[in-house]
């Protein structure tokens, strides 16, 4: 592609930004595209220590991840944390897909109003009550600052009693059974394991699915990224957004279509060109005027994976039944709406978009009977992608996870016998909303 035609593609999906993603993902039926293997070669047995035990271990530190963990850990469960990078939030601060997408929603009596509350009003309160987030008010999408909201999840984790550990990759579980009983962690220290009771998935990309034989499926969706650059306050750019930092300017574009999230050398190739692209938008913009001193601030340590393994779930809510505000008696929250995204193929806006009830069966999986999954691999049909795997509703996933987990484990039963009203219950004391 020629310069000038690659920097008109950069900002038109930088002006996409505020309108949300533009197409859908496809589902791939059963594995990714394949790895071009060379051979196979047999690693030996190995012992491998137990270095952690916790009623609950969480896998992935990202939304999701961090509200289950501290929700669990507040209904009283030990709790561990488990991340690969060296900061908690995910694509959500790694990546800098900062605004809090989907809080709000239409209601049945035509109003618009904020749905989710819980754990997302919290953390977006306590952000902008340190001048870290901007547009927090019902009708708006809040925007934090990333480091702000690391500094912040760090600790909730710590005041909550939750364990974290970083720099530790899953690499595999280990069964008894038909449960998981421990976590294989590749680590500086070495190859570990860690047990628990019970397991969430919140890796994002269902990596837990994967190894414990559940069922899932894989969906193909946009790579893009998005990026902040410094001494931007003069930029005139459509589409891109404020932050809570003075000067400071968010950025985006929906990379490639379709892509596989899972394939190593598509990603690494689809890293390496998003980054010459930030770098040469800012480029680009510098010749603007009054923006001669902008630059580009971060080019953020997380590639924009959209979606990759779904789980099929005792019940996976589908797009009409999210339209016609279908009821469910275990429902664990309420899921919001873009304004700014067209459904159904731009016949529906975003704003006549009602509000929808997440069923705690989304979050079930059908086979192991102690793991439960939140974030943008719980199970919804690819239909509904807009809405179920936004921030807020991630951390409407991740709390009623949390919430699920500590009254499996505390109460002796699995993830398929839970005493629903009682979780509802907890949810409820929690702050979550249940109706809408
Ligand atoms: C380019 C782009 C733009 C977006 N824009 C918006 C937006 O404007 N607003 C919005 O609300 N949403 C947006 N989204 C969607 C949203 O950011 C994500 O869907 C959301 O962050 C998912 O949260 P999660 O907790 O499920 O997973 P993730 O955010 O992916 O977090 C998963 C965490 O698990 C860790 N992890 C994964 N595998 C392992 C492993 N094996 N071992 C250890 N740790 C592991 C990861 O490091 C990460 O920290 C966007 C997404 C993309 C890609």
């Amino acid at each position: 592609m020629k310069r000038r035609k690659f920097l008109q593609v950069a900002a038109a999906g930088a002006g996409a930004a505020a309108l949300g993603p533009l197409v859908g993902c496809t589902p791939v039926a059963t594995s990714p595209t394949p790895l071009d293997v060379k051979g196979y070669l047999k690693e030996p047995a190995r012992r491998i220590p137990v270095v952690d035990r916790a009623d609950v271990v969480v896998l992935g530190g990202g939304p999701a991840g961090v509200a289950a963990a501290v929700s669990a850990a507040r209904e009283g469960a030990d709790v561990l944390l488990v991340e690969r990078q060296y900061y908690l939030g995910g694509l959500w601060t790694g990546c800098c897909v900062l605004p809090v997408n989907n809080t709000d929603a239409l209601l049945k009596d035509g109003s618009w109003r904020r749905v989710v509350r819980g754990f997302s009003e919290e953390i977006c309160t306590r952000l902008t009550a340190m001048g870290m987030c901007i547009d927090i008010k019902e009708g708006s999408t809040p925007v934090p600052d990333p480091e702000a909201a690391k500094y912040v999840l760090e600790r909730m984790l710590e005041e909550s009693g939750v364990r974290l550990l970083y720099n530790c990759q899953g690499a595999g579980i280990l069964r008894s059974g038909d449960r998981v009983d421990a976590l294989i962690l590749e680590t500086k220290s070495g190859r570990v394991a860690v047990q628990a009771g019970l397991f969430v998935d919140a890796s994002g990309d269902g990596d837990i699915l994967e190894w414990a034989g559940e069922d899932f499926d894989i969906r193909r969706h946009q790579i893009g990224a998005m990026w902040r650059c410094g001494n931007a306050g003069a930029l005139q750019r459509k589409g891109v957004l404020d932050t809570p930092v003075k000067g400071v300017k968010l950025f985006h574009t929906h990379g490639e279509m379709e892509q596989d999230g899972l394939d190593i050398y598509n990603l690494t190739r689809l890293q390496v060109k998003l980054r010459r692209q930030m770098w040469e938008t800012a480029e680009e913009d510098r010749r603007q005027p009054g923006c001669e001193d902008l630059f580009l601030l971060d080019s953020t340590s997380l590639l924009g994976v959209r979606s990759t393994r779904v789980l099929r779930s005792l019940h996976n809510v589908t797009f009409d039944e999210s339209l016609r505000y279908t009821h469910y008696d275990d429902c664990i929250g309420i899921g919001g709406a873009d304004p700014w995204f067209s459904y159904r193929d731009g016949t529906l806006p975003g704003r006549k978009r009602p509000a929808w009830q997440i069923p705690y069966r989304s979050l079930v999986p059908r086979k192991v009977p102690n793991l439960l999954v939140a974030g943008r691999c719980f199970g919804y049909d690819e239909q509904i992608v807009y809405d179920a795997r936004e921030v807020a509703t991630c951390f409407v996933t991740g709390q009623a996870a949390g919430v699920a987990a500590a009254c499996a484990v505390l109460g002796r039963t699995d993830v398929r016998s839970l005493d629903i009203p009682h979780l509802r219950h907890r949810l409820q004391a929690q702050g979550v909303n249940l109706g809408a």
